[in-house]
């Protein structure tokens, strides 16, 4: 696999530009004739939203990114790879007769602008406190699905068109956290059992630790073990508000892109990368991470203020350890995990079929 193109990058780990999705318009624009015969829909704010098919394959891979706009990792990957796949169709011609790909590089382009000020400034770590925006359940894409804001009914149009997928992935991202976490459909808890380890086992020899958080279940978060739990159910989060007598608060989740996908194909894999843009010392204990917890709690009380104090920031950077991860290392990392779970479901499915 070592020839695999969506492995292959033409960026060095200290690659350090990120994008804007104005940026890989423009890029797309120059590169791509005809580009906006892939626009799919619009944002709020009339923003078009592209959706790419490559590939004839038997197995369907949907690759979507950009519905927390202050995770902007995972959409730099898909635009590269996007850009990638135009340019060099041969190269990926042995993966094109495997597999079909239906991505939506950015699903929240309104968010992205919103984001701008510090993304074209990252790894500026106090712009990014101050000038991140997050948007809250209710707004948040993620779990607006099928038809929530036009963003959602744009996505669920272009999936019903083109899919079902056999493998949904939506790549996400941490503000901060311990190390890499990966959430798998609990479908496929079982079957990933060997699986898990080896993905562990490359995240260490990058030098990423899990992070290691044990919710006990809470909100519908499995825990699989140390860096892996299962995929974001919006019926469970529901369930979790009207158990706390919160109504208004549960009627705000819808269903996440994941339970979109298994209501489209209940066999599917489903996947969601969570690297950080800031990485944290690790913890000692198992299944709880104190670092991060105690990180969150002191930017939640700076957030009350308005602009943190220079040293402010920099004691933190020096009690957590904080560290950017490189963009180039994170992408890198983003499409090692979407080609290892490719591997995953195709050599389930390749072995049933036997
Ligand atoms: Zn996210």
């Amino acid at each position: 696999m070592s020839n695999d193109p969506i492995r292959q990058v033409t960026f060095g780990d200290d690659e350090d530009d990120m994008w804007l999705y104005s940026r890989f318009i423009g890029e797309l624009k120059r590169r791509v004739p005809q580009a906006s015969s892939h626009v799919i829909g619009y944002s709020e704010k009339g923003e078009p939203i592209f959706g790419f098919v490559f590939g004839g394959g038997p197995v369907t891979v949907s690759l979507l990114a950009g519905a927390h706009a202050d995770e902007p990792v995972g959409p730099n990957t898909l635009y590269r790879l996007i850009l990638e796949m135009h340019a060099n169709p041969d190269d990926f011609a042995p993966l094109f007769q495997r597999f079909r790909f239906l991505v939506i590089p950015h699903v929240n382009p309104d968010g992205d602008a919103a984001n701008a000020p510090w993304i074209t400034r990252w790894p500026g770590l106090i712009s990014f406190i101050t000038e991140m925006k997050r948007e809250l359940p209710g707004r948040d894409i993620e779990f607006g699905y099928p038809n929530m804001r036009p963003e959602n009914r744009t996505a669920t149009g272009f999936w019903e068109l083109e899919g079902p997928a056999d493998i949904h992935f939506s790549l996400h991202g941490m503000q901060f956290s311990e190390g890499y976490l990966l959430l798998i459909n609990d479908e496929w808890e079982d079957r990933s059992r060997g699986w898990r380890k080896q993905f562990d086992a490359a995240m260490r020899k990058e030098g990423l630790e899990p992070h290691d958080h044990d919710r006990g279940g809470e909100k519908g978060f499995k825990y699989m073990g140390p860096g892996f739990t299962s995929t974001p159910k919006g019926r469970a989060m529901k369930a979790f508000f009207l158990e706390k007598k919160d109504p208004e608060t549960a009627s705000r989740f819808h269903l996440s892109s994941m339970e979109f996908h298994l209501g489209c194909n209940p066999e599917a894999l489903c996947v969601v990368t969570e690297f950080p843009l800031f990485k944290v010392r690790p913890s000692a204990r198992n299944g709880v991470p104190e670092n991060y917890l105690e990180l969150k709690r002191e930017l939640e009380k700076m957030g009350a203020k308005q602009r943190p104090k220079e040293d402010e920031v920099n004691r933190l950077v020096s009690r957590y350890d904080i560290q950017p991860l490189p963009l180039g290392k994170a992408m890198r990392l983003q499409r090692y995990s979407i080609r290892l779970a490719m591997k995953l479901a195709d050599d389930y499915h390749g072995n049933s079929q036997k």
